[in-house]
């Protein structure tokens, strides 16, 4: 096992990933820009190392000083959460060539599932099924006619390196194509730094469907069955329920093997996540794979009994999987809330600021991943992720009235947050008899509303 793990993050999931050093009795070492020096990641970590400014690209995004601040320490290994530098090739491999141990899979399968076009391409030969499109990147508007023109509109142009939502446009009709063909390829240059991009048939009503692998050095990949992420805005995810009320053991099956064949195609190790979109028919098609820890895992975690950030690390550390059965079973059901500083009736503005009063959330089955307290200010720097509800009930009735109660109770003063519209979304009749698709909040744009 590790001796000192660094966490290259910031907010809850690097709280997250220091107790799960703790349990493992493995010291930690926390990094931390200018603007989060109070923050409480820096407070619960044995060491601690500013690397720099505010913002990102001085601080969470330098790789040198990551590095050095490892080596300062005596840290043997980095966490790299999620976001920031979680699925950079670049970064995995410095680590490595600095004798540091990366938790997480190689620069290689980063690489093989960063692009998202290669990936498409590499699920098609493994027979998973994949949505109609373009074979490969579409370098120009003409090309992308074509393609349009035989899969049909509409269609979404995606960048081929994107994440995040960004990058992603879409395209009605042959007139509006070649203008959103140019808006995708811009702003995946600007995000990405590269402005390749594919083409997809956009579906009208999918779910999405997303499978948690876990894969280890001796060769064995295993799955936690599914995530259903379908209540999002803009391509990003508000909501996350396990297991989805729109698959049965048949389809988990399924879904499951599909996903592991992917993973065990690259021999993929430590935690990853296999998207899908489930369509009105039953039909499933792969999207893309992330390559690490998932914001949204915790309901995995709670409907499994299962600690996956304990696993990655003792994983990457080079100990065989401690799971002992592929495609569990799920046990109850679990729900997910990210609570944003943010006014959804302003367009989900951020609402940086200082908390004045704070008081989450308790009682069975609830739990707040957080890194928010009263007195602490949310800084404009970085994503605006104040905590994430997660509750546990063993029937979905149960969760969505856990859920309610939990979200009722949730007290967060001083910054606008998402809690009273996460609350209607909880009593929407469509959410609540588990009929929701990622179109579901531009049908239903009256709960963004604090007056409905
Ligand atoms: P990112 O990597 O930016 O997260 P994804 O490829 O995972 O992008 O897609 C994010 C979301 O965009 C999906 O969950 C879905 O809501 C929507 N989306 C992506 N591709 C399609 C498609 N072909 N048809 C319909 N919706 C899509």
């Amino acid at each position: 096992m590790f001796k000192k793990v660094l966490i290259a993050n910031r907010g809850e999931i690097a709280l997250r990933v220091i107790r799960a050093c703790k349990e493992l009795g493995v010291e930690t070492v926390a990094v931390y820009s200018e603007a989060d020096r109070e923050s409480l990641h820096v407070r619960f970590a044995d060491d601690d190392v500013c690397i720099g400014r505010a913002p990102s690209r001085d601080s969470y995004l330098n790789i040198p000083r990551l590095i050095a601040a490892a080596e300062i320490t005596g840290a043997d290994a980095i966490h790299p959460g999620y976001g920031f530098l979680a699925e950079n090739a670049e970064f995995a491999e410095k680590v490595s060539a600095s004798n540091i141990a990366f938790i997480g899979p190689s620069p290689d399968q980063i690489r093989q599932m960063g692009d998202k076009a290669a990936a498409r391409k590499l699920a098609k030969e493994q027979g998973v099924p994949t949505v109609p499109g373009s074979p490969g990147p579409v370098a120009s508007p003409e090309e992308g006619q074509q393609v349009a023109g035989e899969i049909g509109f509409p269609v979404i142009i995606k960048a081929a390196a994107g994440g995040g939502g960004k990058g992603m446009r879409v395209a009605n009709d042959a007139d509006q194509f070649g203008q959103s063909f140019t808006l995708a390829k811009q702003e995946a240059l600007a995000a990405f730094n590269s402005d390749e991009v594919y083409i997809e048939k956009y579906l009208a009503r999918p779910r999405h469907i997303e499978i948690q692998i876990m894969g280890d050095t001796h060769g064995k990949v295993m799955h936690l069955c599914e995530r259903d992420c379908s209540v999002q805005r803009r391509h990003q995810k508000l909501v996350e329920e396990a297991p989805s009320p729109a698959v049965d053991q048949t389809l988990r099956q399924d879904i499951g093997d599909a996903a592991v064949k992917l993973a065990e195609a690259i021999g993929y190790v430590g935690a990853g996540t296999i998207e899908f979109l489930l369509d009105a028919d039953g039909s499933f098609y792969f999207m893309e794979m992330n390559t690490r820890i998932q914001v949204e895992h915790p309901v995995t975690e709670m409907c499994t009994n299962f600690d996956l950030v304990k696993e990655q690390i003792s994983v990457a550390a080079g100990a065989p999987l401690s799971l002992v059965m592929n495609g569990h079973r799920l046990r109850g059901h679990a729900i997910e809330c990210r609570v944003n500083a943010e006014d959804p009736s302003r367009n989900f503005q951020p609402s940086p600021g200082l908390i004045t009063a704070y008081h989450p959330p308790g009682g069975p089955g609830v739990r707040v991943d957080t890194h928010i307290y009263a007195g602490y200010t949310v800084p404009p720097y970085y994503d605006s992720l104040l905590a994430k509800v997660i509750v546990h009930g063993n029937t979905r009735t149960e969760a969505l009235a856990r859920m309610r109660q939990a979200l009722d109770s949730f007290i967060i003063e001083g910054v606008t947050t998402t809690i009273p519209f996460l609350g209607r979304v909880m009593r929407h009749p469509d959410f609540v008899a588990g009929k929701v698709d990622t179109k579901f909040l531009e049908r239903e744009p009256h709960l963004l509303k604090d007056q409905p």
